[in-house]
């Protein structure tokens, strides 16, 4: 059977690249089960050592061990999301529980986590190398955080809190996709198109003809939710797809979430209570950089008072703008975006049709490899004759400077049926000097995006947002590529994740760099760079309506603690009324309300993830600002010393250093959040007392 079946073969194409061409959806099942047994084989002889345990008999044995599974794993994962298929999918729901099984034969290993145990007690005396330390612990932590210092009943309690809430989560996400899905606005005439630029219509033209309609048809997708609400001149359907909008997941019946949320924080309580925490927050904030709750709330203190004092001002200059045009109706929810365009139009005059032309997806490309290039030295040279799983993919050889090949990276831009919406990085390969067979693995990156396809011989055209998603895929895939580890399970993004997001978001900001923009930003017809004044209107509105997106954001971050921080052991009895008494409290306006309700809240209902979590990407921001102001200061964007120090500490350490730690190195002291708080126009902003 296994000399037939491919992902089990030694894979002998270029850089150990999988065969793409000859793997075939029947193949993963069988090869996903060869692989489990094997790695359990491997797991066996590492428990059953009767050696005493060291650090490489155990712990390097257990980093090495499951690698076939595991590049299985990978290319399996990689075709579900970016080339599914029904034969696929199929497979997939079979797969699924045997593969959460096979998790918790590893994690529940009582044999195997004895000897982990064993030397992690005596970890300050083994005279471990940083790195090995580091892996020890981390580890250790992942087996204790899977329920491997249970006994008895709650071992046996404890699998089935977790098996619970993977059921009642995916039940909570398809519930959201449910109402978002089953409703549904057709737009009828002209006159209920009033204001939707072409894209909006296309999208909603889009959704008609799938459901085999003439006509427009709106779902509440966010792709059609948020830009109605930006465009529509009709308020009374504004106000339609607003209402639609903030009820999911609150309809009574089948895809009712409010219960199901409620159990899911029943069922978390008693997970903390199971590790000993007093609440989930506490679990959950125990493996991250904040490290605790009042971390949290301390950013959260510096950015509410100004958020809130911003948006006060956001909101009487969109009074202005309405009572400039004659309007005197009061600002609603369904209204506020849609005024704050308008200003922004009036404002700024950035409109997409002028911006577009000097933002070629081939361009942007290329400016993401050339700021890689001035800070790092890479190269990326195409390679056009090496496998790929899709026709769209391109795929480099990455090299130094000095011609050292450091990986392989692949982008997939475009969106097509098959693959997932949105953007992200994977890894076929993850960097590490500890293989089975003694050498060294180079990362095999790569990054998607969901880009419309231009008509046949036109350029693709970016907005500034997609853009801005391609540097910042980019800069999570150099965080994998760049990586310098010997152990594969500290390599690239397998960081804490309130600093996944600081390689990515970093990124970005080269993005925004004039000497970039002039470089890489020439139209597309002309190839004349983009005109200072563009860059300066472009730089100005970026500021535009932070304080609205900060307090939605904040609001819904603050809501998630609150929610995860309790220590009683049933959840709040209703829980809309708990959020909106807690909004109330806060100060929050009603016209300008959060990004995430709890009936809706997928970060935190649809799995576990970002549960107690979303402040993630506020605090990765805190870093992000701060990281770029030190270019600030040196006076260079590509200054050579702190990009050396940029890639030593941020890229290429992976999670072999305590992630605090690693900032302070790159930046010489912990991160300020005033460059934050610049970023986003809330610095000037008087912090009115609470
Ligand atoms: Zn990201």
């Amino acid at each position: 059977m296994s000399e037939l079946n491919p992902l089990l073969e030694q894979w002998s194409a270029a850089f150990g690249l999988p065969p793409f061409e000859r793997i075939h959806p029947e193949h993963f099942e069988p090869a996903l089960r060869a692989a489990m047994a094997s790695h359990r084989e491997e797991l066996q002889r590492i428990a059953k050592d009767a050696r005493a345990p060291d650090f490489e008999n155990t712990l390097a044995a257990f980093d090495r061990s499951g690698r076939m599974l595991g590049r299985i794993v990978a290319v399996y994962e990689n075709l579900a999301a970016s080339a599914t298929s029904p034969e696929l999918q199929a497979v997939q729901r079979r797969m699924a529980a045997p593969l959460a099984a096979h998790r918790n034969t590893i994690y529940l290993d009582e044999a195997l986590f004895a000897r982990i145990d064993a030397l992690h007690r005596r970890r300050e005396q083994l005279g471990l190398a940083p790195e090995a330390l580091r892996l020890l612990e981390r580890v250790h932590l992942d087996f204790v955080r899977a329920g491997a210092r249970l006994q008895g009943a709650d071992r046996a309690r404890y699998a089935q809190v977790m098996e619970q809430l993977a059921e009642l989560t995916t039940r909570f996400a398809q519930n959201v996709l449910h109402d978002e899905s089953n409703w549904t606005l057709e737009l009828q005439s002209e006159a209920d198109l009033a204001g939707l630029p072409h894209f909006v219509r296309d999208a909603a033209r889009q959704a008609a003809v799938e459901r085999g309609l003439d006509g427009f048809v709106l779902t509440l997708a966010r792709g059609h939710v948020i830009p109605f609400l930006t465009y529509s001149q009709r308020r009374d359907l504004r106000e339609v797809v607003w209402r639609g909008w903030v009820s999911r997941g609150e309809h009574a019946g089948e895809s009712d979430n409010r219960e199901l949320a409620r159990a899911i924080l029943r069922l978390r309580r008693e997970q903390a209570r199971l590790h000993g925490h007093a609440c989930y927050a506490d679990y959950a904030l125990a493996d991250t950089m904040a490290g605790s709750r009042a971390a949290v709330q301390a950013l959260f203190d510096e950015v509410w008072p100004r958020a809130l004092a911003a948006v006060q001002r956001e909101r009487e200059a969109l009074r202005a703008q309405m009572q400039a045009e004659g309007v005197s109706t009061p600002i609603e929810a369904w209204d506020w975006r849609y005024w704050a365009e308008k200003l922004r139009q009036a404002r700024y005059a950035l409109d997409d049709a002028e911006l577009k032309p000097y933002f070629a997806l081939d361009a942007m490309v290329q400016a993401a490899f050339d700021c890689a290039a001035r800070l790092f030295g890479l190269r990326f040279v195409p390679r056009d004759d090496v496998p790929v799983y899709h026709p769209d993919v391109k795929a480099y050889e990455v090299r130094e400077a000095d011609d050292t090949l450091i990986g392989v990276f692949m982008q997939d831009n475009f969106a097509r049926s098959g693959k997932r919406s949105g953007a992200w990085m994977s890894a076929l390969r993850w960097q590490n000097r500890n293989t089975p067979q003694g050498g060294a693995e180079l990362p095999l990156i790569l990054n998607n995006n969901n880009f419309a396809r231009s008509a046949p011989g036109q350029p693709v055209l970016l907005s500034i947002e997609e853009a801005r998603t391609l540097f910042h895929e980019f800069g999570h895939g150099l965080h994998g590529l760049l990586s310098q580890v010997r152990f594969a399970r500290l390599s690239g993004t397998q960081v804490l994740r309130d600093f996944v997001e600081l390689p990515s978001q970093l990124f970005e900001h080269w993005l925004a760099e004039p000497e970039v923009l002039r470089r890489h930003a020439r139209h597309v017809r002309t190839g004349e760079p983009i005109p200072q004044a563009l860059i300066e209107r472009l730089q100005a509105a970026q500021r535009f309506g932070q304080g609205y997106e900060t307090v939605r954001y904040t609001a819904s971050a603050i809501v998630d603690m609150a929610v995860h921080s309790r220590s009683e052991a049933e959840p709040p009895a209703d829980l809309c009324a708990f959020e909106a008494s807690l909004l109330a409290a806060q100060g929050v306006p009603p016209e300008v309300g959060m990004n995430h309700r709890l009936v809706h809240f997928q970060h935190l209902f649809s799995g576990s993830s970002y549960a107690a979590g979303y402040y993630v990407y506020l605090w990765a921001e805190v870093l992000d600002a701060d990281g770029f102001e030190a270019f600030r200061e040196a006076g260079d964007p590509f200054d050579p010393q702190l990009a050396q120090r940029l890639r030593r500490w941020i890229y290429a350490s992976g999670n072999s250093v305590e992630p605090g730690a690693a900032y302070a190195a790159f930046r010489g002291r912990a991160a300020s959040v005033a460059p934050l708080l610049r970023k986003r126009g809330l610095a000037d902003v008087d912090a009115q007392p609470a």
